[in-house]
């Protein structure tokens, strides 16, 4: 890992927690550059100075929303400034958005799909628009989850939106490949994290770190999904199988009941 992240320049946005947050610490110590962006400015502001007392001149922060056009292009500039070029854009940052449908307005619907699809789509153009320049291709990793395959009853905010950064990535994968910029669609496993917001972490829950070392392996060997767990890959394999559709409707019934029951955490 150390000889592919070393000297590289990188941004991971959602980097002030979680699997971002993770994701840098690890690069750092594989001796990268790394921009952090995230819109939780007091957050990001701790993580960048505890990281920077370790690894001075190696880490820089920028507030961004990537749910903004504008700033997604501002902080891959930055980016460009401080590091001197782009070799990896970690397009990280999201929200879990749980809701019942009759709970959901439009107006949330316009802000899951600002957030979790169009924010890593700005990322994404705008890390390619800065590779392409230079020349020397790159890596541009999404995040999506385990629920672009195997989309959960309460949650079809974050499904569609992930299921739609899913594709998206994969389509640009095979456009871009002949630039050297590679696109991974990444599923992180499930991960102890604030996005939970504490009470429904699952039982079995990776640390953010398991799952972060495990992506950077999967983005290094150019993986086309980088699955971390293999649950995640049997939900893919399993929920679209054809021989499967009958058992995957009990599957989803029952988590369904479970969660209007107000238990999240059945399996
Ligand atoms: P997290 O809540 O710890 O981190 C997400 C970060 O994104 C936070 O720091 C938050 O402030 C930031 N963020 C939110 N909206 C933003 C915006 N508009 N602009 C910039 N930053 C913003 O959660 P996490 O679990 O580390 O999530 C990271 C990614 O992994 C997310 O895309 C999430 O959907 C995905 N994911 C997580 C899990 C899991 O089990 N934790 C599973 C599948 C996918």
């Amino acid at each position: 890992m150390k000889t592919f992240y070393a000297n590289k320049v990188a941004v991971v946005t959602g980097g002030a927690s979680g699997i971002g947050l993770a994701m840098t610490e690890l690069m750092l110590g594989f001796g990268a550059v790394v921009i952090m962006a995230d819109i939780n400015e007091t957050g990001l502001n701790a993580e960048s100075a505890r990281l920077e007392e370790q690894y001075p001149g190696k880490v820089f922060a920028r507030k961004t929303d990537i749910g903004k056009a504008d700033e997604v292009k501002a902080l891959v500039d930055h980016a460009v400034e401080k590091g001197g070029r782009l070799d990896l854009m970690f397009n990280n940052a999201g929200l879990g958005l749980t809701k019942p449908i009759d709970q959901i307005t439009m107006d949330d619907w316009k802000f899951a799909f600002d957030v979790n699809f169009y924010g890593a789509l700005y990322g994404t153009l705008e890390a390619r628009r800065v590779m392409r320049a230079q020349g020397g291709g790159g890596h541009i990793a999404n995040t999506a989850s385990g629920i672009a395959f195997a989309p959960m009853p309460l949650q079809a905010m974050y499904s569609a939106t992930k299921a739609a950064l899913h594709a998206l990535t994969l389509s640009l994968r095979a456009e871009c490949w002949d630039e050297n910029i590679f696109l991974h669609s990444v599923i992180p496993g499930t991960v102890a994290t604030p996005i939970f917001a504490g009470s429904r972490v699952p039982k079995g829950a990776l640390k953010p770190e398991e799952s972060a070392r495990v992506i950077l392996e999967k983005v290094k060997d150019n993986m086309r999904i980088v699955f971390v767990t293999s649950s995640d890959m049997d939900g893919a394999k399993n929920c679209n199988h054809p021989d499967l559709q009958p058992f995957m409707d009990d599957y989803f019934n029952h988590i369904a009941a479970a969660r209007k029951a107000g238990n999240y955490t059945a399996m």
